[in-house]
Parts: C-alpha cells; sequence; structure tokens
C-alpha cells in the first residue's frame, strides 16, 4: 500500500476543486530532492533519507524519524505533509523529511548516537538553516538534535543553531518546543468542540498514541474536565468507561511502564481502542489507522489528527460517507513546526523572544488557520472535508509562490 499514492489522490481533488492547471500540477505531483543512502555502522546497514518536497516558500524544513517502518515512500509522503502545513501555517518554508530505518529502542545510547552523527556526515551538505532544517519526529528528541547540531557544527566549522529545531535549550532550543504540537492540537480541538459540541456536557474522548504528542494532548484535554475513556500505547490499550485518571497515568507512563499494565480500566487491543463509543478519537500514534477495513465500525464523530498520515483515502471516503468529521493532520499538529519556526527565527537574529509573546502567537496562528479551513469548508457548503480545504489553501499558496518566482 502506497502512502504517497494516496497523496496524488488527494492532490488530484485539489485539481478539480481550483481548477489548477496540468502544468501546476507538474510542480506538485513529485519532491525536487531525494538523498539517500546506507549509513554502516557495526557492520550493519541502515536505510536512511532526507526528501526535500518543495522549495517555493523557503528552505526545506520538517523532522527526522528513527523506526522500524520507515521508507522512501512514507519519508515523501511525510516531506510532502510538511509542504502542505508549513505552507497552511504561513510559515516561510517548503517541506522536508527524513528518516532511518530500524528501532531505535533495541539500540544502546552510545549507538544511537553513533548512528545520529553518521546521519549528519551523510547528509550535511544538503542541511543548513537556509537550506533544509530537521526537527523532532517520531522516536527522535531533543538529544538527538544537539548530537546532529554539534555533527554538523564541527563538519561546516561554525556555529549555525539555526540548522535544526527542537534543541535542548542550552543550545538555542525554546521551552514552548516542548508540548507545541499538542498545545497547538488542543486550540484547534477547543475551535472544534465550541462549533460542533458546543453545549454537550461530559464529552468522551479516546486518544491513540501517549508520546510526546497524544500524551500532552489528553493531559490538556484532561485537565479542561473532559472524559479520557481510552488511551494507547505501542503495547497496547487501557479503558475506563468513567475516565481515566491521567495525572496518574503520565507519572505511570513517564516511570517507564505501559499503559497496558496500568493498575485502574481494562486493557483493550489498539483496533478495540480506535472503535469504540465515544465523541471525539484523536489519532495520536502513526499512519494508517484507519483503513477501508476499519473506517466503517469508527464511532467517534470527531476525529483529530496529531500523527501525520493516520487515515488513508478510501478511509476518509468511507467516514465522510458516515457524517464523520476529520480535523486534518495538517492543521491539527502544525504547532510543532510553527513554535520550530520561532526557534529558528530567534537563533538566527539573535534576538530573545519573550515566552508569553511566543505562546500567544501560536494560539493565534493556531486560530487564523482553522478560521481559513473552516470557512472555506462553510463556503463549499460542507461538501468537501476539512482536509480539502486545508489542502486547497496550502496548494493555493505554495503555487502564488512558485508564480512569483516564474516556475509556472
Ligand atoms: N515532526 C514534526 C511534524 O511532523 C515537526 C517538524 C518541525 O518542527 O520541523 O510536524
Amino acid at each position: 500500500m502506497s502512502i504517497f499514492a494516496d497523496n496524488i489522490k488527494r492532490l488530484r481533488e485539489v485539481q478539480k476543486l481550483e481548477e489548477i492547471s496540468d502544468t501546476d500540477m507538474k510542480l506538485l505531483l513529485s519532491p525536487r530532492q531525494i538523498n539517500k543512502t546506507e549509513l554502516v555502522l557495526k557492520g550493519k546497514k541502515y536505510p536512511a533519507w532526507r526528501i526535500v518536497y518543495n522549495y517555493a516558500l523557503g528552505p526545506g524544513k520538517g523532522g527526522i524519524r528513527f523506526h522500524p517502518e520507515v521508507s522512501e515512500d512514507e519519508v515523501q509522503s511525510l516531506a510532502f505533509w510538511m509542504a502542505l502545513k508549513n505552507s497552511l501555517a504561513d510559515i516561510p518554508y517548503g517541506g522536508a523529511k527524513g528518516g532511518i530505518k530500524f528501532n531505535p529502542k533495541e539500540m544502546d545510547p552510545k549507538d544511537l548516537e553513533k548512528l545520529s552523527r553518521l546521519y549528519i556526515d551523510y547528509m550535511y551538505p544538503y542541511l543548513g538553516q537556509d537550506k533544509d532544517i530537521p526537527a523532532p519526529d517520531v522516536y527522535t528528541n531533543s538529544q538527538i538534535m544537539a548530537w546532529m547540531l554539534d555533527q554538523y557544527e564541527k563538519k561546516v566549522g561554525h556555529h549555525e543553531p539555526g540548522m535544526i529545531t527542537g534543541k535542548p535549550l542550552e543550545l538555542g532550543g525554546l521551552a514552548l518546543r516542548g508540548d507545541a504540537t499538542a498545545q497547538g492540537a488542543y486550540i484547534i480541538s477547543k475551535e472544534m468542540i465550541a462549533e460542533f459540541l458546543p453545549a454537550q456536557p461530559d464529552i468522551k474522548i479516546v486518544v491513540q498514541g501517549f508520546g510526546n504528542a497524544g500524551l500532552f494532548m489528553a493531559e490538556k484535554l484532561y485537565n479542561d474536565g473532559h472524559k479520557i475513556i481510552a488511551v494507547s500505547d505501542s503495547q497496547g490499550g487501557i479503558y475506563d468507561a468513567a475516565g481515566l485518571n491521567i495525572k496518574e497515568l503520565i507519572i505511570w507512563k513517564n516511570s517507564g511502564q505501559s499503559v497496558v499494565d496500568y493498575q485502574d480500566g481494562r486493557a483493550i487491543s489498539n483496533a478495540e481502542l480506535l472503535e469504540l463509543e465515544t465523541d471525539i478519537l484523536v489519532l495520536a500514534a502513526l499512519e494508517n489507522q484507519i483503513t477501508k477495513d476499519n473506517a466503517k465500525n469508527i464511532k467517534a464523530k470527531y476525529l483529530i489528527e496529531l500523527a501525520n498520515g493516520p487515515i488513508t483515502y478510501e478511509a476518509d471516503q468511507i467516514l465522510a460517507a458516515n457524517k464523520r468529521l476529520v480535523v486534518p493532520d495538517i492543521l491539527a499538529n502544525s504547532g510543532g513546526v510553527i513554535v520550530s519556526y520561532f526557534e529558528w527565527a530567534q537563533n538566527r537574529t539573535g534576538q530573545i523572544l519573550d515566552e508569553e509573546y511566543l505562546k500567544d502567537l501560536l494560539g493565534k496562528k493556531m486560530k487564523k488557520s482553522w478560521d481559513l479551513v473552516y470557512s472555506k469548508y462553510r463556503q463549499q457548503e460542507n461538501k468537501i472535508s476539512l482536509r480539502l480545504a486545508a489542502y486547497a489553501i496550502a496548494v493555493l499558496r505554495i503555487l502564488a509562490a512558485e508564480k512569483w518566482r516564474g516556475n509556472n
């Protein structure tokens, strides 16, 4: 199953909606730069990629993923989504993504550091604050960004903290970056609730994925008094119809345990969790979680994509036919890269940006994106999905930049 093939189908829908010419479509249908290699550590080979999808709005920007399922098809799709996400968020970047195919959970920290540095040894000529700026993604974190920055600076022979974001504070990172993806998604979820569930008390929520994005999102929604009835991690899920104590569950998770082994609630499979009776389903794990096989069983009325690409093209059609509303990834999870942009701007200018100001700016940018997408959806009398509305806005902005550059 190709993820990128799904993206092409979605682009074709945008083409129809916006009457985009075939010449313009050519600019959108393929990435600008694909770098790939096999990193060799202790005689073992690790396939690695960095793909820049588009440069029209600015340098490449997007995370680096360490995961056993990483593939070129996946990295290219993730780079494509970054291009759309950056455009929709109105930040001056093209889109990019990178990855190494391996399981970091099974590697000791010394080797993890070596592999992170090897990645930069190969990729550094293609990276830089004005070329392509990586960041954390699935199973990468601020320590890995620090090793990568250090290796890059050794290679180029000067300091350049703006070449990577999501760094530790001491290396030029921002405190706000930690839970920025969840904070952004939380702002979007509040807009969505105000629009669609304004008077409903006791909103029930299921969160798939209890990593950086899902954990903080669950915490924020729980603090607002919503009932989080189930959460899951890579080991499986835990369910309690009366609502889980998310504060305690976070302490449990942070002590290195899986949510499945938590004392309260009933352990359930990931498949069961997705199909639970709930108002909102937050998808914060990986791509391809809702497919044509389980889409018809989804009972949640509202789905929020915190992960990139959790719903396939075919599943989108089934969910829409069943009147399910999907808040798409490029809108819901853009908080991370927006705060990356603040970090990059601070690194480049040397100016100290006030944290309260930045928090406020993140909120304003998220709300603006929601308003744009939602009003386009309304203009089309709800006949298009929020995803198609978001894609159309993002694509038109990229094409406008291409036009100014004389590329179309
Ligand atoms: N990996 C995150 C994403 O998918 C953040 C990217 C960034 O900060 O550049 O949006």
